[in-house]
């Protein structure tokens, strides 16, 4: 299977845009209340449920969706959504698995590596190589985006 064709995707944010999403802005003024309104409406709109994955009645984490222009150099906000929080550790699997902050955070929350892959390949029904690959192309692609300067296109959430 394609890494593209995965529900469960790897997007990892390139560095130059680091600390700059829409719950970091709100938070920095001082806007909580906003963001909890953005949540408010995801779980009118979606149920209590991870977008992802499924799973229902457990603690949900709101996760900003990107799109990137790379001619352009634009980061577009598509979307936002509730994940579960090991389909959220995907998403950020840059800093759950490759930081030693995010190694001994997910110690501290009582999971291991191997849970967030084994996570990842029940949700994509493929194998612990397919995600070794996943995470290559993720971090490839993360690479050559964190060489350049990002214009934010934050939609109707700013
Ligand atoms: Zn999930
Ligand atoms: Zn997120």
């Amino acid at each position: 299977m394609k890494a593209d064709d995965f529900k469960l995707k790897i997007e990892l944010v390139p560095s130059t845009v680091w600390f700059s999403s829409v719950y970091q802005i709100l938070k920095k003024n001082k806007k909580e209340e906003r963001w909890k309104e953005i949540k408010r409406e995801l779980f009118k709109r979606e149920g209590r449920r991870c977008w992802i994955c499924g799973k229902e009645n457990l603690r949900l984490e709101a996760h900003e969706f990107w799109e990137y222009d790379d001619a352009n150099h634009i980061q577009r906000l598509v979307a936002i959504h509730h994940l579960c929080a090991l389909c959220h550790k995907i998403k950020h699997v840059g800093f759950w698995l490759h930081t030693q902050e995010g190694l001994s955070r997910l110690k501290e929350e009582g999971l291991t590596p191997q849970d967030l892959i084994d996570h990842f390949c029940r949700v994509n029904s493929c194998t612990p190589e397919d995600y070794e690959k996943a995470e290559e192309q993720a971090f490839e692609t993360w690479r050559k985006r964190s060489r350049h300067k990002w214009k934010q296109d934050f939609g109707v959430w700013l």
